[in-house]
């Protein structure tokens, strides 16, 4: 129940459907009444300040509105429109878990209300990390780390082997091969400076191209660099701190 409040008040903004007003206390309501055929899915529920829920009763949305035909059709249509989008996510959904499940492996689910009610419950920030921990039954939550490490899939590159002009004229040759030892897209390290960036080898120089994440591309000599990570088709990248107490493992 509380979470048909939480994805109720998400939906409708916290707003009294009906009036508009914010800042009270709101209940959820039923679009269609139950005793007219409404159902209990969140597709016929939305949020009604106390005046406007007694005001419209036992009526449908038809007759509690039929002064106001600009906002009835506007209610009609978000609650259908979220159903129709809703339909289309369940649908994949399921057809993503069931295949997940065929491989054998652990695979649970469950609903983004849950999730942010695991979390809040949990008293925890919102972080993207911090929600994927709390999918489904969940027990206790425990951070190892505060920092998360980002892993950007980027593929691995072209297959291309000679550059080409607008006019699809070859231009350039882009070797498949690594250039002295070196693939575009590999970690270096700048043995000078320390700095940790992506390496974009030169087949006619010594002088790489050398970027640092945040930084401009700058020339760099092949002998000043050292391997870090061969390129595996994803960008990595220290996500800000968390405001989570490590210590205080279990939260
Ligand atoms: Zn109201």
């Amino acid at each position: 129940m509380i979470r048909i409040r939480k994805s109720c008040l998400e939906k409708w903004k916290r707003k009294c459907t009906y009036c508009g007003k914010k800042d009270i206390p709101l209940q959820v309501e039923h679009i269609q009444p139950k005793s007219k055929g409404g159902s209990d899915r969140v597709s016929n529920l939305c949020l009604a300040c106390e005046k406007c829920n007694q005001k419209k009763g036992n009526q449908s949305v038809g007759e509690f509105l039929r002064k106001k035909p600009q906002i009835r059709s506007l209610i009609l249509k978000q609650a259908k429109t979220s159903l129709r989008d809703a339909a289309t996510v369940n649908a994949t959904r399921w057809k993503l878990f069931n295949s997940l499940k065929e491989t054998g492996l652990i695979a649970t689910i469950g609903s983004g209300g849950q999730t942010k009610f695991n979390r809040t419950t949990r008293k925890l920030p919102k972080a993207h990390c911090i929600d994927a921990a709390c999918v489904g039954e969940v027990g206790i939550v425990e951070f190892k780390t505060q920092q998360p490490l980002q892993a950007i899939c980027r593929g691995q590159g072209g297959r291309q082997k000679a550059a080409v002009n607008k006019y699809g004229y070859p231009i350039r040759y882009n070797p498949l091969k690594p250039i002295k030892g070196w693939c575009s897209g590999d970690i270096g390290k700048n043995l000078e400076t320390g700095e940790v960036g992506r390496v974009n080898p030169r087949s006619k120089s010594n002088s790489f191209n050398f970027t640092v994440t945040g930084k401009k591309a700058k020339s760099i000599h092949v002998s000043k660099l050292r391997l870090v990570q061969r390129k595996d088709g994803y960008t990595y990248k220290f996500c800000s701190l968390l405001t989570i107490n490590v210590q205080e493992n279990a939260v």
